[in-house]
Order: structure tokens, then sequence, then C-alpha cells
């Protein structure tokens, strides 16, 4: 039998609320423009015919409440208050009816971008990749488990940047719901406990500096906040 030659990263892990063992995470799925106000401010029109996505590697994550250096490659890092679904079951090709039943937590997540690396790389027609799936850049705070929550919709969702309120809308407003994005992904991929889903960030969307601090909230989750450091 074979042995690996070194040793990789393990699997991040998100604590659950109530529960001893943590979530481990596998895939980040992301989608893109789930929120007409924001699809706006970006100069995008919103496609209804179906989601969108990209993806940040499961290495991006990192704890609600460090401190992460301000990335390399960017003067226009910016924050993405979302929602993070966390899956708990395998589904395939599920429809929209039966897609909650894959989920197992709800959490408050920000989806950090090097923003002028994504809108240059659009602007080219390439991938977002340095954009979007940057080191760190994938905060993900302490999950609720689905049931502890009840149904998603009238929640308010908020940031605030150094105390002052920049991104304040409902869940409600997502042009695709949870539900809706599970079975639409769920007709590509496999899904499996382990997989995220960041759905989207509403309004409001800027940028950072080294000191600046950032809270965010979800009606009945754990909040979330992030600290941008100096360079390394
Ligand atoms: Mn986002």
């Amino acid at each position: 039998m074979s042995t690996y030659l070194f040793d990789l990263p393990k699997a991040p892990l998100i604590p659950v609320v109530g529960e001893d063992k943590s979530y481990p995470v596998g895939r980040i799925f992301c989608v893109g423009r789930n929120y007409a106000a924001h699809a706006a401010e970006m100069g995008n029109e919103v496609d209804r015919s179906a989601p969108f996505y990209f993806t940040k590697s499961p290495t991006a994550v990192a704890p609600s409440g460090i401190t992460t250096p301000y990335p390399p490659g960017t003067k226009n890092y910016h924050y993405e208050m979302e929602l993070v679904v966390a899956l708990g079951a395998p589904v395939f090709k599920v429809d929209a009816e039966n897609a909650w039943a894959a989920v197992y937590a709800y959490g408050c997540g920000l989806d950090m971008t090097r923003r002028d690396l994504q809108i240059a790389e659009r602007e080219k027609k390439r991938p977002w990749d340095l954009g979007k799936d940057v080191e760190q850049s994938a905060i993900i705070a302490p999950f609720t488990k689905a049931l502890d929550i009840g149904s998603i919709g009238e929640q308010k969702i908020q940031l605030k940047l150094n105390g002052e309120l920049k991104q304040d809308a409902l869940l409600s407003d997502m042009i695709w719901k949870v539900n809706e994005i599970i079975s639409h992904l769920s007709g590509f991929y496999h899904l499996r406990p382990g997989d995220l889903i960041m759905t989207g960030t509403p309004a409001g969307v800027g940028p950072v500096v080294p000191g600046d601090r950032i809270e965010g909230q979800i009606t009945g989750l754990s909040p979330i906040s992030l600290t941008i450091g100096n360079p390394e």
C-alpha cells in the first residue's frame, strides 16, 4: 500500500452551536449576483434564467474573529456579507421541494474579494479565481442547525464597517432561494455533506484598509467579525 509523500492541511472545521463536534468543510460553492440591488451596484443585469457560481478552495476558510493580512495583488479588497448553507446529506438532481432536506445548518459568512482583479478578469472574460479564491477570504462563523432556525426569509442580513451600517437587507431579497440553489447545483454535482454554499451578497459592498473592523449578523445566527491587518 502506498503512503503519502507529505501531509496536506486537514479540512477546516466550523463549530456548530450546541454540538461537541465540528463541521468539516469540503467544497465551497458561491452564488454570483443573487441580490438585484448588488448586481445593479456592480453594473450588471440579473440573469433570472439560472443562477451562476464560482468556487473558493476549502483552504481559503478562516474563522470568525481573526485578523487576516491585507492580501497581496490588490488595491481594492472588498467585504461581502453572506448567508452560508452547510449541507448534511448527499443529493443529486434533487427537485426544489425536496432540496431543503439536504440542509444541515446555516451560518454567517464573508466572501472577501479582490474587487479590482475580479473586475479585470470579468472584463477580459477570464475566470474570477484571482479575485475570489483568495487565501483566508472565506470567513465562516459558527453554524446553527437548520432545525433551530426555522424557515429562511424575513431574517435581516447586515454588515457594519467600523461601526457604520453598510449592508442591510432581508434574506427574502435573494433572487434564488436556498432550495432553488441546491436543486440547480445538484444538477451538475453530486452534492454531499461538507459542501458549503455562499448564497451571494446584498448591496452595499465596499473596500477595507488595514485596521478596519467588520461585523456582520443575520437574525438568529452567530455573528461574524473580521479585522484587516497589515500586508505581509
Ligand atoms: Mn459573494
